[in-house]
Parts: structure tokens; sequence; C-alpha cells
């Protein structure tokens, strides 16, 4: 069981004893400790990149200042690192705003597939690089919910981003559409979407912990593929405000599915 925390304030003492109370900190102190957590992850992830452009610069204004060729290669390194700020600023803008109970999601009927193949076509450069096919099944009827356009949108851009990004080169991403007059999970109709990827896959003991802020199996080749290790916890928190699921099911070496679960219309 879980270790707790309590703090012990005790009265002043007078003719008839004194009163000590112990009050459970455990709360408190675990979001402390979050928080504290959350601050140091995000400094370090900004000062990575300053420190790469601080060097960039420094060998700019040297050696590389007559070298055509190296200034164009560096000026690149720079952009780069620039845009990785930039994204790391984005994820966590709207994380914060999904986290803010005031902030709606709005209930538009809308058709999921309409969503999925907008996701689909910004991301078919990205796929066409790596040589993956993304094969959309299901689609050819419409699948009808209630839900924000803009946030399912970026669930399925980063799902379909991560399997990009994470599958294999010259492998299949499908992303299969299906729809469920009773789903038990939410005891109504739904539409199941599932992203599988032919990658690296996930192992067991990483599963549980995806969905954290800055978790990565591998933080190198997240780095390497320009991850910012928030976009699957912001699938967690639209999932949730469009009251789904998600499930994630993976073996090392052959690949992973990401299932998400919403309520149909
Ligand atoms: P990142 O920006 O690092 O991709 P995410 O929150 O999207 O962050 O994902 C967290 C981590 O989960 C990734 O760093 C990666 O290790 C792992 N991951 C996500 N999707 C996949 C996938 N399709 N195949 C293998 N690993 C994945």
């Amino acid at each position: 069981e879980k270790e707790r925390i309590f703090s012990l304030t005790a009265s002043p003492r007078n003719e008839a004893g004194a009163v000590i109370a112990l009050i459970d900190q455990t709360e408190a102190h675990d979001a402390e400790r979050m928080r504290s957590d959350f601050v140091a992850n995000v400094s370090h992830e900004l000062k990575t990149p300053l420190t790469a452009l601080s060097g960039l610069i420094e060998t700019l204004s040297g050696a590389a200042q007559n070298d055509a060729e190296a200034r164009g290669r560096f000026l690149g390194m720079m952009a780069e690192e620039t845009s990785r700020m930039s994204r790391l600023v984005s994820d966590l803008l709207s994380l914060n705003r999904l986290e803010d109970a005031d902030v709606i999601t709005r209930r538009e009927r809308l058709n999921l597939c309409d969503v999925i193949e907008a996701a689909r076509r910004s991301l078919s450069d990205h796929a066409g690089a790596r040589g993956i096919s993304l094969v959309l099944q299901g689609c050819d009827a419409p699948a009808f919910l209630l839900g924000d356009a803009d946030q399912l949108r970026q669930v399925f851009n980063n799902l379909i981003e991560n399997a990009i990004k994470y599958g294999d080169e010259n492998g299949t991403v499908t992303i299969n559409v299906t729809r469920e007059d009773h789903a038990a999970l939410l005891r109504g109709p739904a539409i199941r979407v599932a992203v599988t990827d032919t990658g690296r896959g996930i192992g067991q003991e990483h599963i549980a912990r995806l969905t954290e802020r800055f978790y990565r199996v591998d933080r190198h080749r997240s780095r390497q593929v320009g991850g910012t290790g928030l976009g699957l916890a912001i699938v967690k928190h639209i999932i949730r405000r469009h009251r789904g699921w998600l499930r994630i099911a993976s073996k090392v070496g052959k690949g992973s599915t990401f299932t998400v679960l919403l309520p149909a219309e």
C-alpha cells in the first residue's frame, strides 16, 4: 500500500491538556510533486533546443561565417530547433486548455470519417517520405457523432503521426473505422477507430504510462523524429472529454494498435 504523509499540529497546552491533530497531506504532497516534476520536465525540454541554438549561433559567428555551405547547413539546424520549441509550446498550450474545466468541448454533429480523412491528407507527405502507405477502411459510409471537430482532428493527427514516426519504413498504417450498435464499455452505440502500424512495437511495461506527459519509451528516437512527448497526453484528454476510451495493444517487433472508442450519435 502507498505510504501516506501526515502533518502534525498541536494546540497550545492548557489545564485541560492539548489537542493534537493528524492531517493527511498525501494528496497535497502528490500534487506539489507532480507540479514540480512538470516544471522540471518543461525546463529540460526547452533547455535542450536552447543549448543547441546557442552553440549554433556561436559557430555561425565564428569560423562558419565565411563558408556559405556551412552557413546554410547551420541555419537549417537552427530552424529545426526553433520549430521544435514552437511545437512544444503549442502542445503545452493545447494541454493547458484541455485541463481547464471552463474550456468547452463542442458537441456538433459531424462525420468522423471527414475528420480522419483530413488528418490523413495532411500527413500523406510525411508518410510518403518514409515509404509508408496510409490505408483507410470503413469510410464508404459516414460515421456520425457529436463532438468537437478540431479536437478530434488532433486525436487522429497525433495517432496517425505516431504510427508514421514509429512505424517501419515502407510499412503500412491502417486506419479501420467500425460501428457498433452496442458497445459494452459505453453502454450504447459507438464508433471504433483502430490505428495500426507495422513498426517497432511497445513493451508491455511501458503501455500503461504512455499517456503520461513527457513519457517516452526511447527518448533519443522521440527527439530524432521531432516528438514533444505530449501527443498521447493530449489524445487522452480529448477522448476523455468526449466520454470515450483509448486502448493500446502492442507486440514488440510486430507493431501497435491504438483503438479509440467514441459514443456514436
Ligand atoms: P512523442 O512526441 O514522443 O511521440 P507521444 O506522447 O505521442 O510523444 O508518445 C509517447 C511515446 O510513446 C513515444 O515517445 C513513443 O516512445 C511511444 N509511441 C507512441 N506511439 C507509438 C507507436 N505507434 N509505436 C511505437 N511507439 C509509440
